[in-house]
């Protein structure tokens, strides 16, 4: 299937939501080619670790040592030359000629016949490749430990030198999304500061003449704008920089002017309401004067309705760069949905992650779920362990798009695929879970 937002295809029918992610992929890779072509220092910024949660690692971080960087103890124990070992008798004696702590390593040798008491992540002397467990070992005396020979073999409990990591190879990969194991890792090589990938600007705005900020009283007719507010609680998660745009009403001037505004300042345009039926048909005129969108009806519940595809470089933005825009349903659940099946691995990906796809497990519907083939639906549900210990999931109440306590309740998505048709009590289903993601 061709990329093209526009294809008409995508204007008659319902689309499969594998292929609108499919769409939004390639679409996403021809942005990243142009902004290579670009080629714009700016987009790597570096940050002390501390700082760097969540940000995108932008080149490989080459290990400038060995880690560990010498051969050492991984018990507390007795170190040895395992050539010992292979004598006939089953039991070794060893003479204790000194201790080796971690941080305070022993500078003599150690010879045949003799052993050195050694702490965990103590440097092995010369002359030792093996080190048995304290309790392993009998003390004949304060200076002589004894030990059956078949409880090790010689090179046991000992880490190798780079046994970790190697210096000049990667200690981690380019298009890391960067987690606390990675700010020790990064530490443990002395690493103090990583180079990322600048945080995205995205805009959000809300189009609707019904919205209200939440500082008015509601008059009759009128809604909060909570949208907004689903919006920036995502992409906080992404630790992105967000460019509120505030509520815009239904009418082409105001429309265009904030789309144009957004397109001139942010890599990344979200908006909510105005693409459905009723209201598409303005928003696709502005559409075609600014770039090229598809407007798609997507087999999917919630979240039907959606426009996808680029705002041209306004006139003056440097570098210039296209605005990837995404027109997502209004109704609050749908926003939701829509960002977690197509928005967030979009974000992802342009801003350079290896890694963009949320993991999918699996737990057993405690009730019947109805489900027509023909669309993916991504229902609201409360992930438990049931008394048995197995995964068990129940939906949370009426599944209605815009229902936002469903979702409020929920700590999972019930996944159910395309060609998926009602699910029976005990029936296995894929889950996503919003911790970490929503
Ligand atoms: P639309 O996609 O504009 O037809 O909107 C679908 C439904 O979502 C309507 O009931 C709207 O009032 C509601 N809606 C649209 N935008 C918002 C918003 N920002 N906050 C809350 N509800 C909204
Ligand atoms: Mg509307």
């Amino acid at each position: 299937m061709s990329h093209s937002p526009n294809q008409p295809i995508l204007l008659t029918s319902s689309l499969h939501v594998d292929h609108a992610r499919k769409a939004i992929a390639a679409l996403v890779d021809d942005l990243i080619q142009e902004s290579r072509a670009i080629n714009d220092p700016a987009d790597i910024e570096t940050v002390a670790l501390d700082k760097a949660i969540d940000r995108i690692l932008a080149v490989d971080l080459l290990s400038p040592i060995d880690v560990p960087a010498a051969d050492n103890s991984a018990m507390d124990g007795f170190a040895f030359d395992g050539q010992c070992l292979d004598t006939n008798s089953a039991v070794v004696s060893l003479s204790i000629v000194g201790t080796a702590y971690a941080g305070r390593p022993y500078e003599g040798s150690i010879g045949p016949g003799e052993c050195l008491k050694i702490m965990t992540g103590a440097v092995m002397p010369a002359g030792c490749d093996t080190v048995i467990p304290q309790e392993f070992t009998t003390a004949i005396n304060e200076l002589t430990i004894q030990f059956r020979q078949d409880q090790l073999k010689a090179g046991e409990n000992r880490r190798l030198r780079g046994e970790d990591l190697q210096k000049g190879k990667p200690a981690i990969e380019a298009g890391r999304l960067l987690r606390p194991s990675d700010f020790g890792l990064a530490a443990s090589l002395g690493i103090a500061s990583l180079p990322v990938k600048r945080k995205l600007k995205v805009a959000i705005l809300s189009s609707g003449d019904e919205l209200r900020p939440l500082d008015q009283i509601l008059d009759p007719g009128s809604i909060y704008d909570s949208n907004r507010y689903s919006l920036t609680g995502l992409l906080n998660r992404l630790n992105l920089e967000i460019i509120d745009c505030g509520i815009v009403r239904d009418d082409p001037t105001s429309l265009k002017q904030a789309f144009i505004d957004a397109a001139s300042r942010a890599d990344v345009l979200i908006s909510s309401g105005g693409v459905s039926v009723g209201e598409a048909d303005f928003t696709k005129q502005i559409m075609q004067e600014l770039g090229d969108v598809g407007f798609w009806k997507i087999a999917m519940r919630p979240g039907r309705p959606m426009a996808f595809g680029v705002l041209k470089p306004i006139a003056g933005k440097s570098p210039a760069r296209k605005t990837l825009f995404f027109g997502l349903p209004g109704n609050p659940v749908a926003v939701m949905v829509t960002f977690y099946q197509f928005v967030r691995s979009a974000l992802l990906q342009l801003n350079g992650a290896n890694q963009t796809e949320p993991p999918l497990v699996q737990a057993i519907a405690e009730a019947p779920i109805r489900k027509k083939p023909g669309r993916t639906e991504f229902q609201r549900a409360i992930l438990r362990r049931s008394s048995d210990g197995k995964p068990s999931v129940r939906l949370t109440g009426s599944q209605g798009a815009g229902i936002l306590r469903s979702m409020s309740e929920a700590n999972c998505f019930v996944i159910l695929g395309h060609e998926q048709g009602n699910i029976a009590a005990g029936d296995w289903v894929d889950i996503a879970l919003f911790d970490g993601l929503l």
